[in-house]
């Protein structure tokens, strides 16, 4: 345990106005020493971690911090002391409070001499967990159906064209599927829209809960939806779309017990670099053999050729 020091004026000019203006700032300040203690906090700072002055004081600032970035920090504070960096960027941490509750700060930090000639850290904390939930929730919204909570059209091309760049980095296939559910029309029509939205609920998550973890699900709007699967060939491709496709037809769809099927048509995309295949017309190869799936009859799967 370091000598304790009580009040910021044993490290600060000894100025009682600044060292009151210090502990009076609605923004939580704290300094701590070379070794990481606190040496001053401010009354903001208290408040917001729920802890008395003397509750802290003289402890290591790691107790506010969670534990899986405790040594992420105390490396960022010895680097701070070892440069003598004069400020730091703005960094957001995930700090916990003496009830337990988490928040995320925004942090500044700047070293400055002590009265004693020592260096010091002073650092800044911004409380950024409403802004932090609200930002986390508009990414949300613009990347996932609102409906179903699959991936949205414009989130799973861009999931696309990151699979496929990975699949001719490292020489693997990947297969699309693209279905449809058959005469969803005739569901909304007999029974109300908020049955067909029942349906397209629980037929989303059926796929979801079925899915390995590195496919996704994309709906690509109304009844239709893509799945993306990394690393099968066409045939296992078909193969697995035609398991869930036995599924679906002995599964009961909403309260009202309906049941469906649907049409598939499956494209694989090369792994061989060279013959680098676009979205589009991957997408347009696997949208024909829906289109033959259903000219065929419908509750079918077509592998593009
Ligand atoms: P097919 O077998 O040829 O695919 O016939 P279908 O009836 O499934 O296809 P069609 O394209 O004629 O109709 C699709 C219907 O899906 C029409 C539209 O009202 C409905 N739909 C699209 N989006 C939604 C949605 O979010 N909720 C509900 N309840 N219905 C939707
Ligand atoms: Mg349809
Ligand atoms: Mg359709």
């Amino acid at each position: 345990m370091p000598p304790l020091m009580n009040t910021i004026s044993d490290f600060l000019p000894a100025d009682d106005n600044m060292s009151r203006m210090i502990h009076a700032a609605p923004i939580g300040v704290c300094a701590t020493n070379a070794d990481g203690y606190f040496m001053m906090v401010n009354q903001a700072y208290c408040e917001f971690y729920g802890y008395q002055e003397k509750e802290l004081l003289g402890q290591h600032f790691t107790m506010v911090v969670t534990t899986p970035q405790r040594k992420a920090l105390t490396a960022l504070h010895d680097k701070c002391f070892r440069d003598l960096a004069a400020e730091t960027s703005g960094q957001e941490w995930e700090v916990q409070r003496k009830d337990g509750s988490r928040r995320t700060i925004l942090a500044y930090a700047t070293i400055i001499a002590g009265q004693d000639g020592k260096p010091y850290k002073i650092t800044y904390i911004n409380d950024i967990t409403d802004r932090k939930r609200l930002e986390n929730r508009l990414d949300y919204l613009a990347h996932h159906d609102e409906l179903t909570g699959l991936l949205n059209r414009r989130a799973g091309l861009a999931r696309l064209t990151s699979e496929k760049k990975r699949c001719h980095r490292y020489g693997t296939v990947l297969c699309i599927a693209i279905l449809d559910i058959d005469h969803f029309k005739r569901i909304n029509d007999t029974h109300g829209h908020d049955v067909g939205d029942d349906v397209l609920v629980e037929f989303a998550h059926f796929f979801m809960q079925g899915l390995r973890n590195s496919d996704s699900a994309v709906r690509l709007g109304g009844e239709e939806f893509m799945l993306i699967m990394p690393g099968i060939d066409k045939e296992e491709a078909r193969q697995a779309i035609a398991r869930v496709c036995e599924e679906i037809r002995v599964m009961r769809f909403s309260p009202r017990r309906l049941t469906l099927t649907f049409s598939a048509g499956v494209a694989q995309c090369g792994c061989d670099p060279s013959s680098k295949e676009s979205n589009d017309t991957l997408i347009k190869r696997a949208d024909d053999s829906l289109y033959r799936a259903k000219n065929l009859g419908r509750d079918t799967i077509i592998v593009a050729p």
